[in-house]
């Protein structure tokens, strides 16, 4: 055996004892039932953890787009954006979301992760990679692996903008600097004070690189995201994005001025050299786009939902995470519990919610994720609050007396 593969054992090994080995649902989705779903034994389960927001992957909207664009150009795009892989959807989708985002242009990636490593790690790589670049501590995975290569890294504590502004103080003046933080962030619920944020950046002349992947859709009059909501789209420089959560479908994109996204569209590795997103996905994405930009009650009931469930948990005695967006974290504390508590509510509750353990989130901090969606009613909600309280007090994490 091969030293390698002897050492895949072993880190298997350790993650099965620490309750960090991870295995897949064996749950599957059904178009119309959504948020229910079946088990391998056909048993009927309600979904808490999805991230189509919206609950709109299976909608007429989409799919309707979807199998036409089929119809005309088949399934697979056949080449890259340069190399035969571009259709007129995937022009019409990029104008719709730079006009969505109030920015002169929009770039699709194959995917919102894909989106941030190749928006960021090509950007500090330009100007001959005189960049330092500012990280709010919780950032994204795929922003990290853009900013891998960058010369100087400084990271802020999470939201503290006079941290960031004191880093920013301390830069060299001859480097130029990119601040690169989240709207909603995806495991505590909390949302950045982008202002606030997007001030420092001016005062510091620094570009500011802002990920709305957990807030386009959902949040500001048309969904644009927390920017849109808080009134300064105009003052950050780069918005990234993704198709693949409130908007139903897949993909990922960032808007910008024209300049940075042609610059981006001509250097960007990870838009060159793959194959673009499927014509169909590219169809139904701006048919979401365009949908999801008029539905003011969807993304009411959304919110309204988030708000329920929070109140829910408080009423069966469960404390939630302080979350003011639509995710809903209820601590555990501990990766096996974690484990234990999600395997419960599925088996016993035909609920299921995945528990998020470390790397995810810190240790000692893991947590069962709730995702409301629209499609959630009130029997739902009252279901599962129930249902926590119940396995909560099964495994020891909350008193018999509780509520
Ligand atoms: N940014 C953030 C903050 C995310 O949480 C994720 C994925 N969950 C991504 C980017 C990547 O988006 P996608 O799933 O479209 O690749």
């Amino acid at each position: 055996m091969h030293p390698f593969q002897q050492y895949c054992r072993d880190e298997l090994d350790r993650m099965k004892t620490e309750g960090r080995y991870r295995s897949f649902a064996a749950l599957t989705k059904s178009r119309r039932g959504f948020p229910r779903y079946t088990d391998a034994g056909g048993r009927e389960i309600t979904v808490w953890s999805s991230n189509d927001y919206l609950g709109l992957g299976g909608s007429d909207v989409l799919a309707e787009a979807a199998r036409q664009a089929i119809e005309a150009h088949g399934v697979g795009s056949g080449g890259t954006r340069n190399i035969s892989g571009n259709t007129p959807a995937h022009e019409a989708l990029e104008r719709e979301l730079a006009l969505l985002h109030g920015k002169e242009a929009a770039l699709v990636f194959t995917s919102g992760y894909v989106a941030n490593q190749a928006a960021l790690g090509t950007i500090l790589a330009s100007m001959g990679g005189n960049w330092q670049v500012f990280s709010d501590e919780k950032n994204h995975n795929s922003m990290i692996a853009g900013m891998k290569n960058a010369r100087a890294k400084s990271i802020f504590r999470h939201n503290d903008v006079a941290h960031l502004e004191e880093l920013l103080a301390a830069a060299d003046p001859a480097v130029n600097k990119l601040v690169a933080f989240e709207s909603v962030y995806s495991m505590d619920g909390d949302i950045g004070p982008l202002a606030e944020l997007a001030a420092v950046c001016r005062r510091h002349g620094a570009l500011s690189y802002l990920d709305e992947v957990h807030a386009v859709g959902m949040y500001g009059a048309t969904g644009a995201g927390v920017a849109e909501r808080d009134g300064v789209s105009d003052q950050i420089d780069i918005i990234q994005g993704t198709l693949a959560k409130a908007f139903g479908c897949h993909g990922g994109y960032v808007a910008a001025r024209a300049e940075v996204i042609d610059y981006l569209r001509s250097a960007a590795a990870g838009f060159i050299f793959t194959t673009s997103l499927p014509p169909a996905l590219a169809a139904a994405a701006l048919a979401s786009v365009r949908h999801v930009k008029g539905a003011t009650a969807l993304r009411a009931r959304h919110a309204e939902r988030a708000a329920r469930l929070k109140a829910a948990f408080r009423e069966v005695g469960v404390e939630p995470m302080p979350s003011v967006s639509h995710i809903v974290p209820v601590p555990v504390g501990d990766a096996a519990l974690c484990r234990e508590v999600s395997r419960l509510l599925l088996e016993e509750h035909g609920l299921y919610v995945t528990p998020i353990n470390y790397p995810t989130v810190p240790r000692g901090t893991e947590r069962l994720r709730f995702t409301p969606t629209p499609r959630h009613e009130d029997a739902d909600i009252e279901r599962v609050a129930q249902a926590v309280a119940h396995v909560l007090r099964q495994v020891g994490l909350l008193r018999a007396d509780a509520a």
